[in-house]
């Protein structure tokens, strides 16, 4: 076993050593035998909520109601969620009311695809009821049971579909993806944000253009919001579409493509974080500023570095090869300041320099214009250079 089922360990031993069973579950052990990168190692076990916490001494009680609560070891988080089979899904939003069992049968039954349906035990034997491991191989997405029943209870599924195709290559099985195609009006009764979070996966997969030909193929526009009103969006996607790994990253490349769907409206409707709305407009800002001016200092400068990546990806997605990050990183090197913060003189030395004047926006806008001196290599930033510079640039007062 791998190290993160290692760390992992005692907390199965834990609970088997309080008579119940515990397994690895879903998605890391799909991603073991895939040899992938481990994400998250969820837990299934036996035990209730109540017993898992008896026998933990840290566990945050996320989700008792659906039979999840948190385990914290070694600094690290772990789903440990009970047996459980689930109840109706009559708001196509949460299951109505789950039960807990003591069999894993049951719960492997109920998840969502076979490849996600694989469970190992601590010895590191796999558990497989539903062909997990014969359609890993095959490379196939397939409903664990009737696809059309699956997708019913819960139409997130369908995104589900798409978003394991675009991060795994997987094709949909024709049964599995002819069901999508009947249940696919469902779609619309989803509470959003469990939608924005799976299409943001879906936009990030390495094999993107592989989620996004099903997703063309699914026609789902009508029940997505926004693209309701611009299904040609989805259409129009360009060629050289790139794994967009953070959100911002998509809705600014929509709203580079499709103008009059602005940014907000994208976040609003998508209901997306403050940290994504943020990036999505920088992002635009830079392409807009890339538009005019190419790749400058000023451009660097003025980009928050955690943006660097989804700058290049973004570029790159709407014109092939436009940025190359070594590019970008050179012009990085050689900014003669990284922030206001290292120019040479402040405000403060600025409002000495003219002490029969009041303070006010003056300062602030003759900052602004030497910080862009600086970074164009025009004015070099020292004190002496700054301030000789002011003499013959003296602020504007109105
Ligand atoms: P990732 O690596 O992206 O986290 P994952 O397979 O772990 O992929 P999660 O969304 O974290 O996906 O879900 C964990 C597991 O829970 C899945 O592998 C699947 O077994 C089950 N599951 C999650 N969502 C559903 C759903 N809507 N219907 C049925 N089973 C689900
Ligand atoms: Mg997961």
């Amino acid at each position: 076993l791998t190290e993160p089922f290692l760390v992992a360990q005692p907390i199965l031993e834990q609970i088997e050593a309080h008579q119940q069973q515990a397994y690895y579950v879903g998605g890391c052990v799909r991603d073991l035998l895939l040899n992938r990168p481990i994400g998250d190692i969820d837990i299934t076990t036996s035990a209730t909520p109540e017993q898992i916490q008896k026998i933990f001494l840290k566990v945050i009680p996320v989700g008792i109601e659906h039979g999840t609560v948190i385990v914290r070891h070694e600094h690290q988080s772990y789903e440990v969620t009970t047996f459980r089979i689930d109840g109706d899904y009559a708001d196509k939003r949460h299951p109505d009311a789950v039960t807990f069992i003591d069999n894993i049968d049951k719960d492997l039954e109920r998840r969502d695809f076979t490849i996600n349906a694989l469970a190992m035990n601590v010895k590191g034997e796999i558990l497989d009821l539903f062909d997990g491991k014969r359609d890993l191989k095959a490379k196939v997405i397939r409903t664990v049971g009737n696809g059309e029943e699956r997708f019913a209870e819960d139409s997130l599924r369908i995104i589900r579909a798409l978003r394991f195709s675009s991060q795994l290559g997987f094709t949909i099985h024709p049964d599995t993806f002819t069901a999508m195609l009947h249940v696919k009006a469902e779609i619309e009764g989803l509470a959003i944000e469990r939608l924005t979070n799976e299409f943001a996966k879906l936009f990030s997969g390495d094999f993107v253009n592989i989620g996004i030909d099903y997703l063309q193929k699914l026609e789902i526009q009508q029940y997505l919001p926004v693209f309701s009103e611009h299904p040609e969006i989805l259409d129009n996607l360009p060629e050289s579409l790139q794994p967009l790994k953070s959100f911002g990253e998509v809705i600014a490349l929509f709203h580079i493509m499709n103008p009059e769907v602005s940014v907000l409206t994208w976040v609003n409707a998508w209901k997306c974080s403050n940290k994504i709305k943020l990036e999505g407009i920088q992002l635009v800002k830079a392409y807009q500023y890339f538009l005019v001016n190419g790749l400058d200092s000023l451009l660097v400068y003025q980009l928050k570095e955690a943006y660097y990546e989804g700058f290049i990806r973004l570029m790159n997605s709407l014109q092939p090869n436009s940025i190359a990050p070594q590019q970008l990183m050179s012009v990085k090197e050689l900014l003669p300041i990284n922030a206001g913060k290292d120019i040479a003189i402040n405000g403060n030395d600025i409002m000495k320099l003219f002490p029969t004047m009041k303070g006010g926006p003056w300062i602030k806008q003759l900052l602004t214009k030497i910080e862009k001196e600086i970074i164009f290599g025009r004015l070099q930033n020292t004190e002496h250079d700054i301030k000789e510079w002011i003499k013959w640039n003296p602020p504007e007062i109105n």
